[in-house]
């Protein structure tokens, strides 16, 4: 264990914000009486502490908490009676004591009481309906980032790593779920509850402890690493629990055997909370989730619900080593625990279900994250942190996806073998301690030899991605990075970056490869003969974006399905969709590369060009729409009647999610009477005989029956969200309520979104897609400016700026125009750089819709 006073040189001198570290947790005995009636629970703790100079004064976190009686003993046992005094602005509890206390060992002793609440974060409550229509309720903690101040008074620091003792004592016949095994369970005879006590946690930081008390039930234990592992849900729901635990089971041991290091706790509940603020939570041992992201009916739901649950457990999972074992030092650093377990979530499902093929359609996620990346209104990965609430923003894409995407380029650069060596070695090194994004460079450049902390610093440190513009003259192939906006500005002109190039090359010599880095502005390439095609970013890990010279381009598009895999094709239309949203390309240019694609077979790609099929139709009016619909029945109508609706003999489940989809792009987007028509008669056969419909298709009949739906329609869905039977169902009749366009029922589904119908989990989410609904965008926007008041104070707090990311689908003038006023006088709790780079994604659409209109239209004519 390393001695915390080592680590006072990192700590940023500013008492208002970081804790005072004469004094350090070493050990905390919590007991806490959760009342599920009263919402209230009462705790008692008792810290073991270092105090390292003469104090008088103890200060360390509190926020809606009453603390009633506070001492200290020495270690010859002398008490000494203290006061305490609360800082609610700084969330702080100071507890002062009439005479000073020496350096050494003592125990602080604390009484208090706190609210369950019902904000998702803290002690908080959740409320479920039993299988008879009960009503139940059950307790759950939330602690990151900051919230385990709110169940017990703590130094609430990731660097004030400490061991953890907990005891709940809850009513009988309840369940009590911490952080390690149970020790014993005790009866307290007459009081109707029983005290529940659990074993020492290894040293770890106050965000990672986790108290969940109520109804549960558990699957048998499987063992990984000799320790158990079970899944646990409401009653009623443990059979859904098969697959979760089965990948839970297999990602443990994928990364047990990765990192060369066994499970660091001592058993694994992966348990479902009805309501749930963001997907999952790692605490050590007991990771809780939103039933969405842990229970699921194999046989039921589609592969893209399968892989939902497959990527959150296992991302979960991969964060017991990093994350857990070795923590950031401070938020800043939260990106790297994040990127990192996306990273190694890719690894671990890929491994797991190889016919996923989990990378390909990482490129997705890439490009989701290079999206918001080309913004002016971008950021760095890495950002000074200074406040805590600061942290709240990087939960983002750009941590996570765009962080995970420049690990996998620097993991195929280097190699996998000694990247893995790096990340086995910075855990070895930093175990139970905290460690900063440096340390893991050094690793890495240990392991490797390669100037790594170089390489990564030029992706990590400044905002934004370049744009690799490649051409050839007779031998020779030229190269040249410059940054990629989609609203040009002469600020960014300056940046390069260390990229790697993955090239492969076709010459009348053959097919080879070639690795390089790219260091300066422009490199030239001598290569044995003229080239007859040239890829760039060869299998797609690279960060960056290519720009291929009209020749180059004219010789690869022959040879699409040949020369190109899946996710070489996917960045090829994504590139060049990009390109003409900045004004690069003209979007005829694109159309006619996607007439290309008819014969394409790869899901992920298919998701890239509908994608930008829908960005178009949001961007037309009304009469210019049937032009693109005409465009769309022509590309996706030869490969939508060759794979029909049911299943192929020994079709592979991706082929499955592609049917799906591309009906139900035919029977929205492109408004094919047809399909619409067929998509009725299944969904009929669907509801009389589940089984007799391919659960990919179901999604597709569902969105096809709400996009052409009435009243009778839309009183079935909204009856189904209650009755459904997995929560993948109930998420899907949900949503699709959103979907609907007759103005009456898009009201309706309005106010379900603030009158409590609708879980503050959830809520946020279905306003988002009710913006995303072209025909009702209009009301939609007026609504949630006039409640938006409601929506801020009754929504999780991280949940508002991914709320108004629909307000990126208000393309036009006019609603841009009021939209860049609101905001100013309405701004959000977490994440305004966010609301910042939703208002540049509408500028970009607008503008984009001013200089394609015409156009588009001109195209459209010219087809029919
Ligand atoms: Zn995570």
């Amino acid at each position: 264990m390393s001695d915390t006073h080592e680590q006072g040189s990192v700590f940023i001198d500013d008492q208002s914000y970081r804790l005072p570290i004469t004094v350090t947790p070493e050990r905390y005995q919590i007991r806490l009486t959760p009342d599920l009636k009263t919402f209230t629970f009462t705790g008692e703790e008792t810290v073991t502490l270092s105090v390292h100079e003469p104090v008088k004064e103890i200060s360390l976190n509190a926020a809606e908490l009453n603390i009633h009686r506070v001492s200290v003993t020495d270690i010859k046992g002398e008490v000494i009676e203290g006061t305490v005094c609360l800082d609610e602005a700084n969330e702080r509890a100071v507890c002062t004591f009439p005479q000073t206390l020496a350096p050494g060992l003592w125990r602080l002793h604390l009484q208090f009481t706190g609210i369950l609440n019902d904000k998702l974060h803290g002690f908080y409550r959740s409320t479920y309906k039993d299988m008879n229509g009960q009503e139940k309720m059950l307790a759950s903690t939330q602690f990151e980032s900051t919230d385990a101040r709110r169940a017990f008074p703590c130094w609430d620091e990731p660097a004030l790593k400490a061991v953890f003792q907990s005891t709940l004592v809850v009513d009988e016949q309840l369940t009590a779920i911490s952080n390690t095994a149970i020790v014993h369970e005790t009866r307290l005879p007459g009081t109707g509850k029983k005290e529940v006590v659990f074993a020492d946690t290894i040293k770890m930081s106050t965000y990672l402890v986790a108290f969940i008390v109520g109804e549960f039930e558990a699957t048998d234990p499987v063992f990984v690493d000799g320790k158990p592992l079970r899944v646990w849900a409401v009653p009623g729901k443990r059979h859904l629990a098969t697959f979760g635990q089965e990948i839970g089971a297999a990602s443990l041991a994928f990364f047990s055997h990765y990192y060369g290091y066994p499970y660091p706790g001592d058993k694994l509940d992966l348990i479902a909370i009805p309501d749930f603020a963001s997907g999952a939570m790692e605490n050590l041992g007991a990771i809780t989730f939103r039933e969405t992201a842990l229970l699921v009916d194999e046989k039921a739901a589609t592969r893209s619900e399968l892989e939902r649950v497959a990527d959150v457990v296992a991302h979960e999972n991969a964060h017991m080593w990093f994350g857990d074992l070795v923590t950031m030092r401070w938020w800043n650093g939260l990106w790297l625990n994040e990127a990192f377990a996306t990273f190694m979530e890719m690894l671990a499902v890929d491994h797991y279900k190889p016919e996923w093929q989990r990378w390909t359609s990482f490129a997705v996620s890439r490009a989701a994250a290079m999206l918001v990346d080309g913004l002016k209104s971008t950021r760095p990965i890495e950002f000074p942190v200074r406040l805590p609430a600061e942290a709240a923003g990087m939960f983002d894409i750009l941590t996570y996806e765009k962080g995970a995407a420049v690990l996998r380029m620097l993991e195929q650069y280097l190699g996998s073998d000694v990247f893995r060596q790096g990340i086995a070695s910075y855990l070895r090194k930093h175990e139970y301690d905290n460690a900063e994004t440096t340390d893991l460079w050094d690793a890495i450049e240990t392991s490797s030899r390669q100037p790594v902390r170089a390489l990564m610093d030029s992706w990590v440190f400044q905002p934004g991605y370049p744009l690799i513009t490649v051409r050839a003259e007779q031998t020779t192939l030229i190269l040249t990075q410059q940054r990629f906006l989609y609203l040009q500005d002469d600020a960014a002109h300056g940046q390069s970056w260390q990229v790697p190039l993955f090239l492969r090359i076709k010459t009348a010599a053959g097919v080879q490869t070639r690795t390089l880095l790219l260091t300066e502005r422009e490199t030239r390439l001598t290569l044995p003969a003229a080239p007859e095609w040239v890829v760039v970013n060869a299998d797609g890990a690279g960060f960056y974006r290519v720009r291929y010279s009209h020749d180059l381009l004219n010789q690869l598009t022959p040879h699409l399905q040949t020369a190109l895999s899946a996710v070489e094709r996917f960045n090829l239309v994504n590139d060049t969709w990009a390109a003409t949203l900045a004004g690069l390309s003209p979007v005829a240019s694109y159309l006619d590369l996607l007439a290309l694609f008819r014969e394409e077979r790869d899901h992920n790609v298919w998701t890239a060009i509908l994608g930008s099929c829908h960005y178009l139709y949001r961007l037309l009016d009304p009469q210019q729409r049937p032009g693109l619909q005409v465009f769309l029945r022509r590309l996706l109508g030869p490969l939508t009647q060759k794979l029909g609706w049911h299943p192929l003999p020994g079709e592979n489940d991706l082929t499955g999610q592609l049917r799906g989809e591309l009906l139900s792009a035919l029977g929205t987007l492109s408004d094919d009477a047809a399909t619409q028509t067929e998509a009725k008669t299944h969904y009929l056969r669907y509801k009389t005989n589940p089984r007799a419909v391919d659960p990919n298709v179901v999604p597709a009949l569902v969105a096809i029956i709400a996009h052409t739906g009435g009243r009778a329609e839309y009183e079935e869905f909204h009856a189904n969200v209650t009755t459904a039977k997995t929560p993948q169902e109930e998420q899907r009749y949900l949503f699709a309520l959103a979907a609907f366009r007759p103005a009456d029922l898009l009201d309706r589904t309005l106010t379900m979104t603030i009158n409590g119908e609708v879980r503050t989990q959830n809520a946020p989410y279905l306003m988002r897609s009710l913006l995303l609904n072209v025909d009702g965008r209009e009301r939609v926007w007026a609504f949630m400016k006039k409640h938006w008041e409601e929506m801020t104070r009754q929504y999780p707090d991280n949940s508002i700026v991914r709320m108004c990311e629909g307000i990126t689908a208000l393309v036009t003038p006019a609603l841009e125009a009021d939209v860049r006023q609101f905001f100013p006088s309405h701004p959000v709790k977490q994440g305004a750089k966010t609301i910042d780079q939703h208002l540049e994604k509408l500028r970009i659409a607008v503008a984009c819709k001013q200089r394609e209109e015409t156009n588009l239209s001109a195209y459209f004519s010219r087809q029919s």
